[in-house]
């Protein structure tokens, strides 16, 4: 699976790397960005909940 942030709707709320911080990390501006694009299947769970979490619907998940 794919993980991807478009940061032109994060907000910066902080709450992808609160919750998975081995997943997301913030750039010098305090966007989300994505440690890396590719998830194993045991970050699965932790990504979709980052997913379903982001106020802003700025994480999707896809296929890779
Ligand atoms: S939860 Fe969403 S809006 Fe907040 S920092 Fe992460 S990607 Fe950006």
């Amino acid at each position: 699976m794919k993980l991807t942030i478009d940061g032109s709707r994060c907000e910066g709320h902080g709450r992808c790397w609160t919750i998975a911080p081995d997943l997301f990390d913030c750039d010098d501006t305090g966007t989300g960005v994505v440690r890396s694009s590719q998830v194993s299947a045991d970050a699965l769970t932790s990504a979709q909940r980052a997913v379903a979490t982001c106020p802003e619907g700025a994480i999707e998940l896809k296929d890779s």
